[in-house]
């Protein structure tokens, strides 16, 4: 299994955002704004665009559930939907609260958050799915 696979299947710990019987949220531990959560299909695909169309429809959904509660939780005017996948070969969305551009610049330094700290913003998410 890799290791995004192994947070959704909670053999690895994660701070959860949401989660449905084919889909997983769960924060960013490096993240680049307030908020930055990773959303991932259960299955094992690397390449997004390997996706059938049902499948990769369903998964944008969640997303937008995702996204929605994450914009109730944390104010901003968009929330950003961004797909690189250079790192972890398991396809993931991100999706990150941005109020300017400077919010989703991935070559910045990271924010750093406490454990309690990451359990509240989850929590925030979560609370208003
Ligand atoms: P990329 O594959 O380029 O989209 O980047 C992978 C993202 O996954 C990075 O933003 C990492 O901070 C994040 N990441 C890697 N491992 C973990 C983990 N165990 N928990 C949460 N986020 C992670």
């Amino acid at each position: 299994m890799d290791i995004f696979s192994k947070i959704a299947a909670g053999e690895i710990p994660s701070y959860k955002c949401a989660e449905s019987e084919k889909f997983y949220a769960f924060l960013d531990i490096n993240p680049v704004a307030k908020g930055h959560t990773l959303v991932i299909p259960r299955r094992e695909v690397d390449y997004i665009f390997d996706m059938d169309d049902e499948e990769i429809a369903e998964y944008q959904v969640f997303a937008k559930k995702v996204a929605m509660a994450l914009k109730k939780a944390f104010p901003c005017r968009k929330v950003a939907q961004v797909v690189l996948g250079l790192e972890v070969p398991h396809a993931h969305i991100h999706l990150i609260p941005m109020n300017s551009e400077a919010d989703v610049d991935f070559r910045k330094d990271k924010l750093k958050f406490t454990e309690d700290e990451f359990n509240q913003i989850a929590e925030a998410i979560r609370n208003n799915l």
